[in-house]
């Protein structure tokens, strides 16, 4: 039997209710709301121009409800449930309770208008404003790791920015958000926004992502996700916003508070199944401190892999060349480990197992409760092999130590945009950490953890001889 997709489902449905309305003696049709998703990326990218122009007659006002509107529609109990099982279904990776956790975190502190601050020069010639305004349609690309929670960050800031946004979404994360995009468009409908502010396509594909970062209405592309697709945006010709793949070190010296550093580790690199650019990726432990943080990280959650035969088991399991084996991305510990033939203990969330720099569980970004420890001489050969161990990524490291000089100096040599000092990497986007939350680092291009004023111009405006009441 063939099957007909929802989507021509909908359609078909959308046809015959226009046309009954249509008919002499039926009342006027009625404009039915949109949902958000088209059949292919013109229709979407035109529908978000034709969305943009009116969103451009909105107060300021309008605008913070629609985000309130993106927020609250994202916070619904049963919304941050569906929205992390759905993405565990579907994607097959990362945990429901961490996903809630970090769709929770992006739904509440993720910059609203208030990030939009105007600068003013005023004096003898008159007064001069540069004001953040939109960009107007943008294309932005989101990564199966964390696919609704960078749907509603990017919603929120592009939107608080002025701008209307078309995604181009993981293929293997596309019923989720197209539920999410779905919702999205009913809550800002119900808040008197213009239809089609937020849009997708139904089948998203590399094809399509292609013709949304070529079409000329979009003004600014923005991807999130590995180093292919921030290098296709940054070849494209327009302006790009490029977040990238990390590969996190985390270095504990001598000075460590050893049993709080090694409980922020498996926190840490644990959450959501290590899935998130920013989770420690591998630890490098000043050698007389090593035997104790490895002691209290199995006290934490971990499970140490002695064996090298087991090691060995592993590596050939989850790595593939100088990428992880997709299948095992964001699995439970408990999985990998019955995979190799280890039963997993009670509440395990982590794997350890202490190898050499050259091991290729510190090269790849393995993105599964898979952590490498690496032992160093000192603190200097410590941050030294961070350095290298980062790739240059510029992206997230970490350090555990209460010595104010080793922090500077690995901050210095490492040059990350987020450095999180004696807690959770993932204190570092707002979770456990001041700051606000975002879920598009953008290490490549600089504009570092993203927000509404990311997402807009600068804007001169100038009024000669006046309104200088100085
Ligand atoms: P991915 O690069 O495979 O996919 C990301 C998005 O790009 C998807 O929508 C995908 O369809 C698209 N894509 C990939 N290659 C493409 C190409 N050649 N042409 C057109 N589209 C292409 O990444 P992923 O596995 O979904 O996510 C994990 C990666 O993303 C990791 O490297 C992680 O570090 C990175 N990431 C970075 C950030 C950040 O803020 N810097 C946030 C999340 C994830």
């Amino acid at each position: 039997m063939t099957s007909i997709s929802p989507e021509v489902v909908r359609r078909v449905v959308e046809r015959v209710v226009r046309e009954v309305a249509a008919r002499p003696g039926v009342a006027e049709p009625t404009e039915l709301p949109s949902d958000g998703i088209f059949p292919d990326m013109d229709s979407a990218v035109t529908a978000a121009d034709a969305a943009w122009r009116q969103y451009l007659d909105c107060s300021m006002k309008d605008r913070a409800r629609f985000v309130k509107a993106v927020r609250d529609v994202a916070l619904v109990p049963e919304h941050l449930e569906r929205m992390a099982r759905g993405t565990v279904e579907e994607t097959g990776m990362g945990n429901v309770p961490d996903k809630i956790a970090k769709n929770r975190a992006v739904a509440e502190l993720t910059p609203g208008t208030e990030d939009l601050t105007t600068e003013a020069w005023s004096g003898d010639d008159g007064l001069t404003t540069v004001e953040i305004s939109p960009f107007g349609v943008i294309g932005a690309i989101t990564p199966t790791t964390n696919p609704t929670e960078t749907v509603i960050n990017n919603s929120i800031g592009m939107l608080a920015a002025g701008n209307a946004v078309v995604f181009s979404p993981h293929p293997r994360a596309t019923r989720i958000t197209h539920w999410l995009i779905r919702e999205i468009n009913r809550a800002l409908a119900e808040a008197g926004a213009p239809p089609n502010l937020v849009v997708t396509v139904a089948e998203p594909s590399i094809e399509n992502t292609n013709a949304m970062m070529q079409h000329k209405l979009v003004r600014l592309l923005v991807a999130t996700g590995g180093p292919a697709i921030v290098k296709a945006v940054l070849s494209s010709g327009k302006k790009a916003i490029g977040a990238g793949a990390g590969n996190p070190p985390c270095v504990v010296d001598a000075t460590a508070e050893i049993e709080k550093a090694a409980k922020h580790i498996v926190d840490g690199a644990s959450f959501d199944n290590n899935l998130p650019c920013t989770a420690e990726k591998e630890v490098i432990a000043v050698s007389c401190v090593a035997d104790l943080l490895k002691f209290e990280l199995t006290k934490h959650g971990a499970y140490e892999l002695r064996d090298p035969d087991l090691i060995a088991k592993l590596e050939a399991l989850v790595v593939d060349g100088r990428h992880p084996v997709t299948d095992w991305v964001g699995k439970d510990a408990a999985l990998i480990l019955k995979a190799i033939g280890v039963e997993p203990p009670a509440g395990v969330r982590l794997i350890i197992a202490e190898v050499p720099f050259e091991h290729p569980f510190v090269r790849v970004e393995l993105m599964m409760p898979v952590l490498p420890v690496v032992r160093a001489k000192d603190v200097t050969e410590a941050i030294d092999l961070a350095v290298i161990a980062e790739h240059g990524n510029r992206h997230t490291a970490v350090m555990h130590s209460t010595d104010v000089n080793a922090l500077t100096r690995m901050a210095k040599r490492i040059q990350t945009t987020i450095f999180v000092k004696n807690g959770p990497s993932y204190a570092g986007i707002g979770i456990g950490g001041e700051g606000f939350c975002s879920f598009t680092i953008a290490g490549p291009t600089g504009e570092g953890l993203t927000s509404a004023r990311t997402f807009a111009r600068r804007r001169r405006c100038v009024l000669v001889g006046g309104l200088n009441v100085r």
